[in-house]
């Protein structure tokens, strides 16, 4: 038995309306570090809740810029660090440069804010870190302080599998990408084609490359990976980055479904949603969703909109407040639009995009498959209809269209006539009851990975022994 073992006796958390089991206390404090974007933290704060229920005590290090509210997470310990951002500097208009720029000034707040929680004895000592593997400035800094680094990566194993690839793509001649290759297969790593590899709308353009290979070096540094996926979803890429990677690789997800991403959201759920969705019909409703940081110009948004309203289709759709370029809101709509569909059509500014996903009423996704909303739909049967925009997302929708073949692609632009026959081709074709019965059964697949004896449920039992077997780091007299 664990020599920081704690003598409390199991007991229970109310979650969401569901008990959760958590362990013994086991003696060791866990130091988490989110990226502060919505697609980071909420798999970080449910990677930190399913570390609670295992015996640790968590304290997430956090920024100030997006921060989450401590106050809905009183079991956990917030430090809060000053990385100086500029209101313009702020942006996630530049996602690139605003990450990279994170990657520079986090490190000295938190490097102090680390040392001073390492000398801190009265609380559990300090088994590791687990950091975003995006903040990879964490190597030398744990390094520096001797400390364990696991990272977890918030995006799919198939698509961090390119991501390692990319100094052999640039060599080959598929980097930067070139507009008259775009339809041509990358052979090297089917089913992708050259127009799905990572790119992004950057300032610097090298920037994007240089970022992702620095996380894919951090994360071979660290004394493992943890992966919000399952086994059975994506095996090859699992075996791929064992065989490549000289750590240890835990797929222990999906993580919402153990625990909810709703607490974490850093804008307000418009419960509207649900109270509009209950009185449709079962599997009639689009759900419409770009996440949180994808943009569109007006030409693209009235596209969307033209689409949606001329397939005779009801739809729910997310328009976040700077989702597109240049406008407040909805004023790019032209007058009376809403009105003119009868109620056919709801618009939020943020939905409860789990419990929408759950709804019966929805029967299809339309996403950019960022790999939270890529997972939720999978963990829902909720067939997708694919619109990545960048980075990992054009991966992502190539195997929800054509590995998993449980979602069809808008490629090529968005045109209305295009949007407005997928819509239907997946909603009422025969084509899209194959698809929605290809989803149901990885529905299936996901819920078993979690239950007793499943892939992930192994996986989870290996990281904590992993963790434990870690040599905890005791007070340092500075
Ligand atoms: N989300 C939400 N409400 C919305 C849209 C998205 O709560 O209206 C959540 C969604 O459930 C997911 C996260 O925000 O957990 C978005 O992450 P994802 O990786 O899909 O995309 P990103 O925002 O990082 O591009």
């Amino acid at each position: 038995m664990n020599k920081f073992l704690a003598a409390n006796s199991s007991r229970n958390m109310k979650n969401s309306g569901t008990d959760i089991q958590i362990d013994q206390r086991n003696g060791r404090r866990l130091v988490l570090l989110p990226l502060p974007l919505q697609g980071h933290v909420n798999p970080m704060i449910q990677l930190a809740n399913i570390l609670h229920t295992k015996g640790f005590s968590i304290t997430i290090i956090h920024t100030t810029f997006n921060s989450p509210d401590p106050s809905k997470y009183p079991h956990f310990t917030f430090h809060f660090i000053q990385e100086e951002l500029t209101e313009t500097e702020a942006s996630t208009a530049d996602i690139i440069a605003l990450v990279s720029l994170l990657n520079i000034k986090c490190v000295a707040p938190f490097r102090d804010c680390l040392s001073k929680l390492l000398s801190d004895v009265s609380e559990d000592p300090i088994a590791c870190l687990i950091s975003d593997a995006i903040f990879h400035f964490t190597t030398a800094v744990s390094k520096g302080l001797k400390l364990p680094r696991i990272v977890l990566r918030t995006g799919g194993a198939s698509s961090f599998r390119i991501f390692t690839a990319l100094p052999f793509l640039k060599e080959k001649g598929y980097l930067p990408t070139q507009e008259s290759q775009l339809e041509n297969q990358v052979v090297e790593l089917p089913p992708l084609k050259v127009k799905d590899l990572p790119v992004v709308n950057s300032r610097d353009p090298e920037s994007v490359y240089d970022l992702l290979v620095s996380m894919t070096d951090g994360t071979k540094a660290s004394s493992g990976v943890i992966w919000n996926t399952f086994e059975e979803l994506e095996q090859s890429a699992l075996a791929a980055l064992r065989h490549d990677f000289s750590i240890p690789v835990f797929p222990i997800g999906p993580f919402h479904n153990r625990f909810p991403s709703s607490s974490s959201s850093l804008l307000t759920q418009d419960q509207s949603s649900i109270s509009w969705l209950d009185k449709r019909a079962p599997k009639s409703v689009v759900y419409v969703s770009f996440g949180s940081v994808a943009a569109l110009n007006v030409t693209q948004f009235l596209e969307v909109a033209w689409g949606l309203a001329n397939s005779k289709q009801p739809f729910l759709w997310v328009v976040r407040p700077g989702l597109v370029r240049g406008a407040e809101w909805l004023e790019p709509l032209p007058n009376g639009f809403l009105e003119d569909l009868n109620g056919r059509a709801h618009i939020v500014k943020w939905a409860p995009q789990s419990e929408v996903l759950a709804h019966p009423a929805v029967g299809a996704f339309w996403t950019h498959n960022g790999w939270n909303s890529t997972l939720e739909s999978i963990c829902e049967g909720v067939p997708m209809i694919c619109m990545p925009c960048f980075t990992d997302q054009m991966a992502n929708a190539r195997y929800v269209s054509d590995v998993w073949r449980v979602g069809m692609q808008l490629e090529n632009g968005l045109e209305r006539e295009k949007i407005e026959s997928t819509i239907n081709r997946l909603l009422v074709d025969e084509e899209g009851e194959a698809i929605r019965k290809r989803i149901l059964s990885l529905k299936e697949k996901a819920k078993l990975c979690l239950s007793q004896g499943g892939s992930s449920c192994q996986s989870l039992d290996s990281l904590v022994s992993q963790i434990l077997s870690l040599e905890p780091i005791i007070f340092q007299t500075p």
